[in-house]
């Protein structure tokens, strides 16, 4: 059936969905009273091809998601964008830090202090400095992986041993149920969490949201939503 195919948007369709998108960033930022220019929209690229990706790209997309190693390397010759405007979002293995620190400016799903020491070891073989973003396992759901929130002000203080990381802010999936209790915690973290260290001026990130709820993650503060499924239609694995 032609309607279940995924990723098969022609570049009109992707064209107005963007601007959809955009329309609905700026109206819920609005009704909140925020700048809708301090929300962020990224272009979550798994599945999709790279034609697709660029044709969002040249509607003026400036940041992408990558979910999975291996597919950031077949694609990333191909994109229209580079490192500094590439993010990664997907659960990272310590064992694949090495194939994408050189095709990401920030990673924001670290999860683990192992990662974190993985990270910082490459960036510094790199000589660079990445940004990262704490994923917060903010609905304490088995199947996710994230931070539990409880220990997110000791892993922020734990991250200082690491030189050559510099945290941006927090990231998460909430529960699919119930989610603007969710975002209102997460926005609640982050103000403790920025509070807690007013000193590093550069913790001003929060990315939550995705197709299906981003006008709420606006409303609670996000300043990244994700968006996959509402930009380039509806994945087939
Ligand atoms: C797939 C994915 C998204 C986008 O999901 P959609 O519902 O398709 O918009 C956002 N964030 C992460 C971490 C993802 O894996």
């Amino acid at each position: 059936m032609i309607k279940n195919q995924s990723n098969s948007l022609s570049g009109q369709e992707i064209r107005q969905n963007i601007q959809r998108i955009r329309e609905n960033i700026r109206a819920a930022a609005l009704e909140c009273g925020r700048d809708p220019q301090t929300i962020t929209l990224m272009a979550v690229t798994k599945t999709v091809p790279p034609q697709a990706v660029n044709e969002a790209i040249s509607c003026g997309v400036t940041l992408l998601g990558e979910n999975r190693a291996q597919e950031l390397l077949e694609k990333y010759d191909s994109y229209s964008l580079k490192r500094e405007h590439i993010h990664f979002i997907g659960h990272l293995q310590t064992n694949k830090v090495r194939q994408i620190i050189d095709k990401v400016s920030m990673v924001e799903s670290v999860d683990s202090l192992p990662l974190a020491a993985e990270l910082d070891k490459h960036a510094r073989r790199q000589q660079t400095m990445l940004d990262i973003l704490l994923e917060v396992n903010i609905g304490g759901e088995a199947t996710k992986s994230g931070i539990p929130p409880e220990r997110c002000q000791e892993v922020v203080k734990r991250l200082e041993d690491f030189p050559n990381l510099r945290l941006r802010g927090l990231m998460t999936i909430p529960p699919r149920e119930k989610n603007t209790v969710f975002f209102a915690k997460m926005q609640q973290l982050f103000v403790d969490i920025t509070d807690k260290n007013r000193d590093n001026r550069a913790i001003n990130i929060l990315s939550m949201g995705m197709s299906s709820d981003y006008e709420d993650a606006v409303r609670y503060g996000a300043t990244i939503v994700r968006i996959g499924t509402a930009m380039f239609g509806r994945r087939n694995y």
